[in-house]
């Protein structure tokens, strides 16, 4: 279970309708002894079989020829875009693409709709998969969903600045009263890359290849590919910053006095991004203080199963 998507493997054929994706361009080949528009790319025309063929920029205005709506990812790796709205569309030049629709709700698709392109950026290399939305769509042209954007999109999230109401340590009443079944909403995000694994590595001293070899971990390990430490998962809950909706105050000294439970239920692949929530889970009056339990479950973004469980044990003083 890597959590790294498939991305396209380029051929000497194929390159130039990827490498004008790069530049927000369609290039289809065109074959010039019968007119006829090619689509998958091949060396020949797949109507006269003439070799003359040469690449030509298309404005990718089309329409819906078919689509579904895949509920189940359709690799674990996609979980984190569900539900995902796959699509055939014929281009105005008869050419038939597969696609993903964005921008849309499941209830705006039909069959037949008018639909313009749109590029989206899915790795920091520049890499970029042709996407449809409706023509009348307000939607920009280019979107990038990168890991790297979805991290800062999640940064930039507007619950995250959200004023906090204030509790005193000391009141037992209202400590007690955060006490709740309820999850908060989701943290912002962390991308689990490999450069992050290797500096755990190096910090921890942990180098078990299941954690540092992508090539061994790829043909060896029951994931796929390398995963992070349970440890290096767990520590960074500091820098997921949690919507908890109160803040408490008034103390001295706040301590971590460990946890309660900590468990790894799920694996996080390298390349995978995480995020938390958290509910408090016990408050209770102690003679040196106020103990608050907090329950933050931290998972790979889209996967129902935590990848850490941990009950953290915090004493205001
Ligand atoms: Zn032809």
């Amino acid at each position: 279970m890597s959590m790294n998507k498939p991305m396209p493997a380029y051929t000497e054929i194929s390159r130039p309708f990827w490498s004008a994706l790069k530049e927000g361009k369609i290039v289809i080949p065109h074959c010039t002894a019968c007119g006829h528009w090619i689509f998958y790319p091949r060396r020949h025309c797949n109507r006269c079989f003439s070799h003359a063929v040469e690449w030509r920029e298309v404005s990718g205005a089309g329409q819906v020829y078919s689509y579904t709506i895949a509920r189940i990812p359709t690799l674990p790796d996609f979980a984190d875009e569900m539900p995902q709205k796959l699509a055939v569309v014929e281009l105005d030049e008869g050419v038939r693409i597969n696609t993903t629709l964005v921008g849309l709700a499941e209830d705006e698709i039909r069959v037949g709709m008018r639909v313009k392109p749109v590029f989206d950026t899915v790795r920091k290399d520049g890499t970029t998969l042709l996407r449809f939305t409706a023509a009348d769509k307000d939607m920009a042209t280019r979107i990038d969903s990168s890991p790297e954007a979805a991290v800062a999109a999640s940064e930039a999230c507007t619950t995250l600045a959200r004023p906090r109401r204030q509790v005193r340590f000391d009141d037992e009443a209202a400590m007690k009263a955060l006490v709740s079944d309820e999850y908060s909403e989701w943290s912002s995000q962390v991308l689990v890359d490999q450069a992050l694994i290797d500096e755990f590595v190096k910090l921890s001293g942990d180098d078990y290849w299941i954690h540092t070899d992508p090539d061994r971990a790829a043909k060896q390990s029951p994931f796929g590919g390398t995963i992070a430490h349970g440890a290096l998962v767990q520590i960074l809950q500091s820098r997921l910053r949690m919507p908890l909706g109160f803040e408490v105050v008034g103390f001295n000294n706040m301590v971590n006095y460990g946890s309660d439970r900590l468990r790894f239920p799920a694996p996080v692949p390298a390349g995978s991004r995480i995020h938390a929530r958290a509910r408090v889970k016990a408050v209770e009056r102690l003679a040196k203080g106020m103990q608050l339990t907090l329950e933050v479950t931290t998972h790979v973004v889209g996967n129902e199963r935590p990848s850490v469980i941990n009950e953290l044990v915090i004493l205001y003083m």
